[in-house]
């Protein structure tokens, strides 16, 4: 009798053990897939990042969410990339905060170009402003970092041609995300959320297409002044 019910504890330990494994396991993959299976192919590494999510919706006006913005134009930004041939990892694809939580989210967001060995960190936000008439785009540059700040004027380059109010002075701008980047990184703010105008151009996707199209462009022209002369 005493045996018996040995033996069957044994089983149901090893089953057990069996699902505990096999759970630990895909957790495993699951955390490995989120951080490294975003990259495409070819030889430079960006990582585009859209600012805030979930909880931490950035600025927002009338039900429009900055969040939603960065991460729409951040999924544009990266099919772009990649149809030049550039590896592309997002800091979030979705909705969400790193583990749910904004300080555990805020510290991963930079670490990544650690892990990835990243070329390029791009961040994106929208800005606001107290009253609507500032409007346009903005570039902040990671501080110290020649770089980074000739990715931010190369990148304006190419968003003044879409748009003369984009014309707005590169600054260096002392964000953890920028800072804490091992590769040189912008934060670009696509446009005010406070401005009428902005907003109708934030949720329009050709804009948005646009922006993307020139910030690709701006990116492009970097890679090849950097890496090739
Ligand atoms: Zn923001």
């Amino acid at each position: 009798m005493y045996i018996l019910i040995d033996q069957k504890r044994k089983k149901i330990i090893i089953i057990l053990l069996f699902f505990l494994i096999a759970l630990l396991l895909l957790i495993f993959i699951k955390s490995t897939n989120n951080e490294l299976a975003v990259y495409g192919t070819g030889s430079f590494r960006i990582i585009v990042d859209p600012g805030h999510g979930s909880i931490d919706t950035g600025t927002h006006f009338n039900g429009l969410y900055e969040k939603d913005i960065n991460l729409k134009l951040a999924r544009i930004l990266t099919v772009k990339l990649k149809e030049n041939n550039i590896r592309t990892a997002m800091t979030r694809n979705e909705d969400q905060l790193y583990k749910d939580s904004r300080n555990k989210d805020l510290k991963r967001r930079p670490t990544l170009t650690g892990k990835l060995k990243t070329d390029l960190f791009i961040s994106l936000h929208v800005n606001q402003y107290h009253t609507s008439q500032p409007s346009g785009s903005q570039i902040f540059y990671k501080t110290n970092s020649d770089k980074s700040k000739l990715l931010a004027k190369t990148i304006l380059k190419y968003l003044i041609k879409i748009r003369p109010e984009n014309d707005r002075e590169i600054t260096p701008g002392n964000y953890y995300v920028l800072n804490q980047a091992d590769c040189p990184a912008v934060l670009i703010e696509i446009g005010f959320i406070s401005s009428p105008i902005d907003r109708q151009l934030l949720t329009d996707n050709k804009y948005l297409e646009k922006m993307a199209n020139a910030i690709t462009a701006g990116i492009i022209e970097y890679l090849k002044t950097n890496f090739y002369n």
